[in-house]
């Protein structure tokens, strides 16, 4: 098994003071699977979690990934823009953007000025003063909820999910429009009574657009053989239709609108 590396609180929050640059692990340019229309995508270094089936494990760790200044990125979006009718903007993404959220202000609010649309997709564990500012130049929050049974998230991320949880509970109180993201992940966390756990803990979020259920797959895979790591759920199959369509059916019973990304 994985030896889950733990990073600590102060590790986090050295990474929050660093500025001027964010510390990108890659790009994607017309990404559709991060937020609605065609996005620009960036993937940040370092995550908090340590989840089992991370399909980018080499943005794990808090070292490594290439320094990009946030004018460079304002520039290659502003190029993009075009492509961003129909709802397309910038996202970031992981690891786990909230670590360089003060970073992330300066980018946002310069995207915010030249009209672009703003997603954070984050797993909801850092919440500070910059994230709460972060948040006002946010205009969707992609909230991914590993697993809505605290003892289970720990096994699936080697933390509990209450940070999570009281991430999304600040976004309802502050009428932030989120979609929430669930893997799907068959025996880990497929359970029909743990869906339906999960429906009856966010029925009431006014503020949910909808929710994504994300299959589980291999793609990653190669990278954690490249890392030297050992996969953890080698023998895992991917979620078949029917499994998708039976998760979709329990969330339709509780979300207005779910879909399968
Ligand atoms: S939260 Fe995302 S980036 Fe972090 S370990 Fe989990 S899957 Fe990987």
């Amino acid at each position: 098994m994985y030896e889950q590396e733990r990073i600590d609180h102060q590790t986090i929050v050295e990474v929050a003071e660093k500025t001027e640059v964010l510390n990108v692990h890659s790009v994607e340019t017309f990404g559709t699977y991060d937020g609605p229309g065609i996005r620009y995508v960036l993937f940040l270094q370092g995550c908090p979690f340590k989840c089992l089936y991370c399909a980018n494990p080499d943005t794990m760790s808090f070292d490594g990934g290439k320094n990009y200044p946030i004018d460079q990125i304002v520039k290659e979006s502003v190029n993009m823009k075009s492509y961003f009718i129909n709802g397309g903007g910038v996202t970031v993404s992981g690891g786990e953007p909230c670590c360089q959220a003060k970073q992330l202000i300066k980018l946002f609010k310069e995207l915010k000025a030249r009209g672009i649309h703003t997603a954070l997709d984050t797993n909801g564990h850092v919440m500070n003063k910059y994230v709460e500012e972060l948040l006002e130049y946010t205009d969707l929050v992609l909230l991914d909820i590993k697993h809505i049974n605290s003892s289970m998230h720990e096994i699936v991320t080697g933390r509990g999910n209450e940070k999570s949880l009281a991430f999304a509970d600040y976004l309802r109180k502050h009428n932030k429009p989120f979609w929430l993201r669930y893997v799907l992940v068959p025996g880990l966390t497929d359970k029909p009574e743990h869906l339906h756990q999960l429906g009856q803990y966010f029925q009431d979020y006014e503020s949910i657009e909808q929710l994504e259920i994300q299959p589980y797959h291999q793609l990653g895979v190669h990278k954690w053989e490249l890392l030297g790591m050992e996969y953890p759920l080698v023998g895992t199959p991917e979620n078949n239709p029917g499994q998708l369509l039976n998760a979709k059916s329990i969330f339709d019973q509780y979300f207005k609108k779910v879909v399968i990304n």
